[in-house]
């Protein structure tokens, strides 16, 4: 029987685990951390041991294949061990690849993926096929395929994830956009970045189909050094196209071989140029999957906007309060500035990535009246803004109800608060959705 041991005892480890059983695996999984009660209690009862608190090399290192949790890095000791030793170590997509016949679309890129995957699994699920949402969205893939039977998949990937895929094929392929984000994984080096992001792209056919963001300038310098075998299918809002999605006046247009259609943009549900993009991509993967134009235009007029992404909160006293907790680093922060059509009290700070502020100086000029900094370390924050906004317009604060009632406090009728941190939230919060929470919560006790 194959050895098969699973390093990481979270959402896909655990369900990569549950499928290495179903499919006669000896397997086992160890965990350097505490493993959550809930994964636990699910090994337990899927009758599969497993370690927590530390590795026992020996073990791990005996094992005929690993599947590694993508948040483990491969500069991490175990990991070059294997490698060294010539153990192959697969991410739980390529696994649960392996086992699963279903038509799968697959989305990756820095910015959009969690929208545009939803979107795509809306407009399906509203064209009445047996679909599964997965990758790094809600269940696992893995665990998907060893309990539940789809006839297609739709699956969030993340560069981390790619890295441990090696025959894994998606039907269609997606790269919302490339813009340098954890490049610490990388080597600090863009390249290789964009080189995890194409591995989505390295086995299609060419029966199969690429979608891609033809105005990005970082994207399409790469696609000219790579064979591609798949169709193309591009989007963009700056020129026409013979094949893929575009601008003509205020209508999105689809072109699929001979078939065109179009959508008004006042009547797509999700507002700013960044959900643009991400309709033209879903409207795009739904025309692959031979959707009918009338169920993809109806799904884009219809979809709600997911938490945390541009997310409207609450209206007081005139004052709209949104929260895009979500928006992590600058280009996710300058299409929500983008998208604000009100003055605006932006809320922002956190842990910094290395952000270049500067890119966002035209729009914080153009839209931005007031600073509510919520961070720490706000320093930088200060010296790309002040000259902008004011130094009187600017206030430091620690919590998430501070932050809403300093933005309150500058408000006026007519104004949104957005929350819309350009940085990681982990300085003062669990995570982003933490931080969203708390912001939400605070507004709603104005
Ligand atoms: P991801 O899953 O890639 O992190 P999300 O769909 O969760 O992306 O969106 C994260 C944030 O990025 C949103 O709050 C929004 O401000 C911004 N965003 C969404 N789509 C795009 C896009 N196509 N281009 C740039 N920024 C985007």
């Amino acid at each position: 029987m194959a050895r098969l041991t699973v390093l990481g005892g979270a959402e896909s480890g655990v369900g990569a685990a549950v499928l290495a059983k179903v499919k006669g695996f000896d397997v086992f999984l160890s965990d350097n951390g505490k493993i959550k009660e809930e994964y636990a209690a699910m090994l337990r009862r899927w009758d599969i041991p497993f370690e927590e608190g530390g590795h026992t090399e020996s073990k791990v290192l005996s094992a005929d294949e690993i599947v590694k949790s993508p948040g483990i890095p491969d500069s991490a000791p175990l990991v070059k061990k294997l490698v060294a030793q010539g153990t192959p170590v697969i991410s739980e997509i390529e696994f649960a690849g392996r086992y699963d016949s279903a038509k799968k679309i697959c989305i990756t890129g820095s910015n959009g993926k969690t929208t545009t995957t939803s979107l795509i699994y809306y407009l399906l699920k509203n064209a009445g096929l047996n679909v599964g949402l997965g990758g790094n969205i809600g269940k696992s893939y893995a665990l998907q395929v060893a309990t539940e039977k789809h006839d297609y998949y739709v699956l969030e990937i993340s560069s981390f994830q790619l890295d441990g895929c090696y025959s894994f094929r998606p039907d269609i392929a997606i790269i919302t956009n490339i813009t340098p984000d954890h490049l610490d994984r990388y080597d600090y080096k863009l390249e290789n970045y964009v080189k995890s992001k194409f591995r989505i792209t390295q086995n299609l056919r060419p029966e199969d189909c690429f979608i891609f963001d033809s105005d990005d300038a970082i994207t399409i310098a790469h696609l000219d050094k790579i064979v591609l075998k798949a169709k193309s299918l591009p989007f963009s809002q700056e020129k026409e196209l013979s094949q893929g999605a575009f601008l003509r006046d205020d209508q999105i247009v689809v072109r699929y071989g001979e078939d065109e259609s179009s959508i008004y943009l006042k009547e797509l549900a999700l507002g700013g140029r960044h959900n643009v993009y991400n309709s033209m991509a879903a409207a795009l993967a739904a025309k692959a999957a031979g959707i009918d134009n009338s169920v993809i235009r109806e799904s884009l007029k219809t979809f709600k906007a997911i938490e945390h992404r541009l997310e409207p909160v609450l209206s007081v006293g005139g004052v709209l309060y949104i929260n895009d907790s979500k928006a992590t680093n600058v280009d996710s922060a300058w299409y929500a500035l983008d998208a604000q059509t009100k003055p605006v009290v932006w809320i922002v700070g956190g842990t910094d990535k290395g952000n270049d502020y500067s890119q966002l100086a035209e729009l914080v000029r153009e839209k931005v009246k007031a600073i509510v900094c919520l961070g720490v370390d706000n320093s930088k924050i200060h010296a790309a803004f002040e000259g902008i906004v004011g130094a009187d317009r600017m206030v430091d604060t620690l919590s998430a109800e501070e932050a809403v009632k300093a933005g309150a406090a500058f408000a006026e009728d007519g104004d949104v608060v957005l929350l819309s941190p350009c940085c990681a939230s982990f300085d003062l919060f669990k995570n982003y959705e933490d931080r969203g929470a708390q912001f939400k919560e605070a507004v709603r006790k104005l």
